[in-house]
């Protein structure tokens, strides 16, 4: 027998199955779909076993596969389908999309570390020897004592024990040690919430059918019981010996959203986000793969969650834009759940206050099920929304804080209410100029504006994360002339303190997330009210639940609007009104107070009438006339290279090549230089591709990306449906 194996390296020019030779002594343990250690060249290395067949073409002496690293891992059919359709659709390795499925402590690599944790324990081995024992040896009486306990409790914790003694009594044959796996994250709910839904969310949770294929877009209001819906379908999932996945957008989220399912489910419940350890991660993969739970919960890559019987899939704030991965390979979580929903011939419910445009045109059309909550659970209301104009502001020198928003602050305080501030932007000051040269500190690497972050006194690239210290003088002057422009989450909380000093403040940014537990601590402290006032960055605006927040302010609505991209009015709607949904969700009333200088912008207005319609109608006709999704599909494609001039060249050669292969109706747009154009010392040009429909694009694609393997001036990343252009 012989196997079709690819090997570790993603390289596109190993992109190729090898056969090897199955020997005598691992022939019926090998399966497809396990990891294995073979011979490669004068190397060992590792592999993944595609296929098994008994035909060889080959006419030369094939190696042998040397041995299974893991026999417990092995991807099932719908995985290694799904992988298939991973590389198809992004055009990316198979290896790698096989990879990125896999949690960091299982990838197809040489592992140091082993992640299995055990308890060892203590049983008895004969009973009768023992008693002998006992009776034998009275004045031994540690032993006896010890030997007792085991009796009575049937077996004990092992590192309690004396080590002498348990020598004694392993050499006198009496005991025997038990090794339990140990799983890192155990929780064990006491009791189970239920809760009763609302009559709106019945008529909701009866709509879903879960014999059949249908995506299902529930497109309800912030605070209508989205997730309460969702866990009455996942309980009705597992009632039929059926398995859930949960996908929730942020790390955040996903403790908040988690510990609700614990309540619901108990230890059911696996968690799977990138917050987690290795060992943690490693600990719930073998959970789910080992049938021990029956839900998942967790961000983009827990779609790729080895359940068996899967019977739903949901994705929560489908519209986020951290559902699609941004490198290698690229792809998209709601694709991936459709495809797992056909395979699996399942309900997919996409869940969001703000729909993205695409699902929600698909549900116009009927090619998803549209269902609706238009009500908050309870009394709650929906939130009082003010625009301020920040042009009228900044002449009474308000620069921060415009007067409404300052009397809200301290309104609220007053009241003991709590308060959310929405600012997208980290770091101190954006960037820092010389007033006397105009010198501008600027990333080596890329075209970028250093950030400036007083807590370490770092210049910081947001892009690729270069850092260097900040110094007092001008670096080409030698001027003390510097200047910080620009307003982040860090100042923010510098200026809100100076102007509260009693105000009790956390910020929740990249910065004070990064280390493990942080997002969880945030959370709940605000919420146990040991905090009058959350300032952060859009990781305040989606999904959190805080029934004390009663004023949400918006510092700079105008910092996503002003981005020159085609989803930008979309990505502003969605931020703004996910953070103004997070006031009022209980009995007191919310209002939100957004400063502006486009007071006057449509989407700005839409979120104050709290209009999703009338946004969406006006914007679909914006993306009608300038032929952009969800009326026209896109495929970005940079052109990556170290040469400047050459790299150009070839965008040109590039596009002169796919405009004569594509359909005709195809509009194929640029180059033109990328919105970063130098990004870790590459340039990088960008080819846009708009189509309908097009028979040979995918053809056309695979040809140009085999055509650049052997470039050495340029590399190209393909993207299809990207968010960003
Ligand atoms: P959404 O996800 O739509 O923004 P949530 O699911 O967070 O809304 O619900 C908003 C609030 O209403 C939460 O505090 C939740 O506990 C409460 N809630 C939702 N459904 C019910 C219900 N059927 N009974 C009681 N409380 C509910
Ligand atoms: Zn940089």
């Amino acid at each position: 027998m012989f196997a079709n194996v690819i090997v570790e390296y993603g390289v596109k020019s190993l992109n190729q199955k090898f056969i090897y030779k199955i020997p005598n002594n691992l022939l019926g343990k090998i399966k497809v779909g396990m990891k294995v250690y073979v011979p490669f060249g004068s190397q060992e290395i590792f592999g993944f076993v595609l296929e098994i067949t008994d035909k060889n073409n080959t006419d030369y002496a094939l190696k042998e596969i040397i041995r299974v690293d893991n026999e417990n891992l092995v991807l099932n059919e719908e995985l290694m389908a799904i992988g298939k359709y991973v590389a198809d659709s992004t055009l990316c390795t198979l290896i790698t999309a096989y990879q990125t499925m896999l949690p960091s402590g299982l990838k197809i690599k040489k592992q140091i570390h082993k992640y299995d944790l055990y308890d060892e324990y203590i049983k008895i081995k004969n009973t009768n020897k023992v008693l002998e024992y006992i009776e034998k040896h009275k004045n031994r009486k540690k032993q006896i004592e010890i030997l007792k306990t085991i009796l009575k409790n049937q077996k004990i914790i092992k590192k309690n024990v004396n080590s002498a003694i348990l020598k004694i009594l392993q050499e006198n044959d009496l005991i025997e040690i038990e090794k339990v796996k140990h799983y890192r994250i155990n929780k064990l709910s006491d009791k189970l919430i239920k809760r009763e839904l609302t009559d709106d969310q019945k008529k909701v949770f009866a709509r879903v059918k879960f014999d059949n294929y249908r995506t299902y877009l529930l497109y309800g209001i912030t605070g209508s019981g989205k997730t309460e819906v969702y866990i009455k379908l996942i309980e009705k999932c597992l009632k039929i010996g059926k398995t859930a996945i949960m996908l929730v957008p942020e790390i955040g989220l996903t403790t908040q959203i988690a510990n609700r399912f614990y309540e619901a489910f108990g230890n059911d419940v696996a968690i799977l986000h990138s917050a987690l350890s290795q060992g943690e991660r490693y600990d719930e993969y073998l959970k789910i793969m080992n049938n021990e739970v029956k839900v998942v919960v967790g961000t983009r890559s827990a779609i790729f969650a080895p359940l068996n019987k899967l019977g739903i899939v949901i994705i929560d704030e489908e519209d986020s834009n951290s559902y699609k991965q941004d490198n290698n390979p690229r792809y998209h979580a709601r694709d991936i759940a459709i495809y797992r929903g056909k395979y699996n011939n399942i309900p997919v419910v996409l869940g969001s206050a703000t729909p993205s445009l695409e699902s929600k045109a698909r549900a116009d059309k009927q090619v998803y099920e549209l269902l609706r909550l238009d009500k908050r659970v309870g009394n709650a209301k929906i939130p009082d929304i003010y625009i301020v104009d920040m042009e009228k502001e900044m002449k009474k020198r308000n620069n921060i804080f415009s007067d409404l928003l300052k009397d809200k602050i301290a309104e609220k305080l007053n009241k003991k209410e709590q308060i959310i501030l929405l600012l997208n932007r980290r770091g101190f000051a954006t960037f820092i100029t010389c007033s006397n040269c105009g010198y501008t500190y600027k990333c080596p690497n890329c075209d970028i504006t250093l950030t400036y972050h007083k807590t370490t006194n770092n210049l910081i690239c947001h892009y690729c994360g270069f850092q260097q210290k900040s110094g007092i003088l001008c670096p080409k002057c030698g001027e003390k002339a510097l200047n910080y422009y620009g307003l982040g989450t860090e100042k923010l909380e510098e200026k809100i303190k100076e102007l509260f000093p009693n105000i009790r403040v956390i910020r929740m940014d990249q910065d004070t997330t990064r280390n493990k537990g942080m997002h969880e601590k945030i959370i709940s402290d605000f919420k146990n009210h040991k905090y009058d006032l959350l300032l952060g960055t859009q990781m305040v605006s989606k999904g959190l639940d805080f029934p004390n927040v009663s004023l949400v302010g918006v510092i700079n609505a105008d910092t996503t609007l002003n981005i020159p991209d085609y989803r930008s009015s979309e990505n502003t709607y969605s931020l703004l009104s996910q953070v103004a949904g997070r006031a009022g969700r209980s009995n007191i009333l919310g209002e939100v107070v957004i400063q502006t200088f486009n007071p006057d912008n449509y989407v700005i207005n839409c979120v104050k009438e709290n209009n999703y319609d009338k946004f969406y109608i006006k914007e679909m006709g914006f993306r009608k006339k300038l032929k952009y999704p969800p009326y026209y599909y896109l495929v970005g494609i940079k052109i990556v290279g170290k040469n400047y001039e050459k790299n150009l060249e070839n965008a040109k050669k590039l596009k002169y090549y796919l405009s004569n292969n594509l359909n005709k109706d195809t509009i194929v747009l640029g180059p033109t230089t990328a919105a970063i154009l130098k990004f870790k010392n590459e340039y990088r040009m960008q080819i846009i591709i708009k189509y309908k429909y097009d028979d040979k694009l995918l053809s056309v694609l695979k040809d140009i990306d085999k055509l650049f393997i052997d470039n050495k001036e340029s590399y190209l990343e393909i993207d299809f449906n990207p968010l960003r252009i």
